[in-house]
């Protein structure tokens, strides 16, 4: 493409006649298309400055341009040279902080140029009411794009010039449209050839797509602002906000999603939207073909559940002693199960010891000639057996035991973990939220109107680890 922010420079630079002669490495470095070539090599000369390139001589007879076959290219040179034109005009335009193009957006009128003026945007007063209202519906009344456009249709604003009808396309982009700030923006996308493209090959204009372009190209141009620039700021969270919460957005909506329980019959719940609320609900309960439900508790507000597990979760964050008290609990537990495990460990090697005295005593018999040969042979493969299986029980609870005791939890992890939670969960987004829940909790569980949050805390080797996610990555990801 033209469009390249160097080559502009270059050109620029060749107008003001910086130095006398360019060196190019060879034609394609300059542009792939040979049209693009022509244009700024015959630029470039019209500067009277001379091209060099490095790997061949430029053509420069009529002969040479016809082996090279730019007659067959030169309706297509045409073209390309007028709308380069014109790109490059309103380019130079809108870094001069002047307004580009006659198509003003709704609430506003485009001024031509006259020789006392550059041309401009004026507000249209009766259209800047309506913009102000838009956004109004959206921050105070908290309305989606498509319910602002119904609010509209309802009460009979009129629809902007060359529409017919409010629709959310239309309020989706005045709410998104930082023009009404005062700042408008030249040079934010650009045009690619889409996939679409190919399959219509006899359209005119093959580059239907729109790319955007990085910020830093943008080009602002000042405006007179519609809406305050707070205003603006507050638009765009909501604008945000709104994205979360839309239906097409369904899989983001529940922030609990798959991870809270039914006590009364242990299904996992699910979501469900109800009119215009989002609920939780047993999923036992949702299930009624071909046989009736068989869990009858009711379900519960998404927004209630899900304060309430997020507001636990960050009190215990932020109080660090809370989870402390429960690691210590399960300390004694697993105390109190060390010891039963140490019991049994005692049991099992008294009685491997009693089965050795039997294979002793079996031995004595037959040296003593009380037992033949072949008695001896059943009673001891009998033994043998036995003393196996003790011997493998044995091992089994030893390992369980060891299990137990590498798992033991230092209170400082604890806490380090808390602290760099803390200091993000205030500004945590819903997503974060959800991340952030995901790799704690394990279960949370509906028990009437209590909610019993069961987690893990992922501070080190040692510990549990909930799922694939639950490890230190997990936690400095965050
Ligand atoms: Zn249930």
């Amino acid at each position: 493409m033209l469009a390249r922010p160097a080559l502009d420079q270059l050109r620029d630079d060749c107008a003001k006649k910086e130095f006398e002669a360019v060196l190019i490495s060879c034609p394609d470095r300059l542009a792939r298309k040979y049209v693009y070539q022509e244009i700024v090599i015959e630029e470039i000369q019209k500067s009277e400055i001379e091209i060099i390139f490095l790997n061949r001589p430029i053509a420069d007879t009529p002969e040479d341009r016809m082996l090279l076959g730019i007659q067959g290219l030169v309706a297509e040179y045409e073209k390309e040279k007028i709308r380069e034109r014109s790109r490059r005009g309103k380019l130079h335009k809108a870094k001069k902080g002047l307004v580009v193009g006659g198509l003003a957006p709704y609430g506003y009128r485009y001024i031509r140029k006259t020789p006392e003026r550059d041309g401009y945007y004026e507000i249209i007063q009766k259209e800047a009411k309506i913009i102000k209202q838009i956004f109004d519906l959206l921050i105070r009344d908290q309305m989606s794009a498509r319910a602002i456009a119904k609010y509209l249709t309802v009460h009979q604003f009129p629809p902007p010039r060359r529409g017919k009808r409010w629709n959310n396309s239309t309020t989706r982009r005045i709410v998104t449209n930082e023009t009404y700030a005062g700042t408008t923006y030249y040079n934010k996308r650009y045009s690619v050839e889409t996939e679409n493209s190919e399959t219509s090959k006899y359209r005119r204009n093959k580059k239907n797509g729109r790319r955007m372009r990085p910020k830093d190209q943008w080009i602002p141009i000042t405006v007179p602002a519609i809406i305050s620039r707070r205003t603006w700021q507050l638009a765009q969270a909501q604008v945000k906000r709104n994205a979360e919460l839309s239906p097409r957005n369904a899989k983001y909506r529940y922030l609990l999603q798959g991870l809270v329980f039914c006590s009364n019959c242990g299904s996992r719940y699910m979501g469900v939207p109800c009119r215009e609320a989002l609920f939780y609900r047993c999923s036992n309960r949702q299930r009624n073909f071909p046989l009736p439900p068989d869990c009858k508790v009711g379900s519960i507000k998404a927004s209630t559940l899900e304060s309430a597990v997020w507001g636990g979760v960050c009190e215990a964050i932020k109080n660090p002693e809370l989870l402390m008290t429960q690691v210590e609990e399960l300390k004694r537990k697993r105390a109190t199960r060390a010891g039963a495990l140490e019991g049994k460990i005692r049991k099992i090697e008294l009685r491997i010891s009693k089965v050795k005295y039997q294979e002793d005593r079996m031995l004595d018999a037959y040296t003593a000639g009380a037992v033949t040969l072949g008695q001896l042979r059943g009673q001891m493969d009998r033994i043998k057996q036995n003393k196996q299986q003790l011997e493998e029980e044995k091992k089994r609870l030893i390992e369980e035991r060891n299990q137990g005791g590498s798992r033991a939890t230092k209170e400082r992890d604890i806490k380090e973990f808390c602290e760099l939670a803390e200091e993000r969960l205030e500004s945590f987004e819903f997503q974060e939220k959800r991340k952030f829940l995901r790799l704690l909790v394990d279960k949370v569980w509906l028990e009437g109107d209590c909610v019993r949050i069961k987690g893990v805390i992922p501070v080190s080797s040692g510990m549990a680890k909930k799922k694939s996610n639950g490890n230190i990555a997990g936690i400095t990801s965050l």
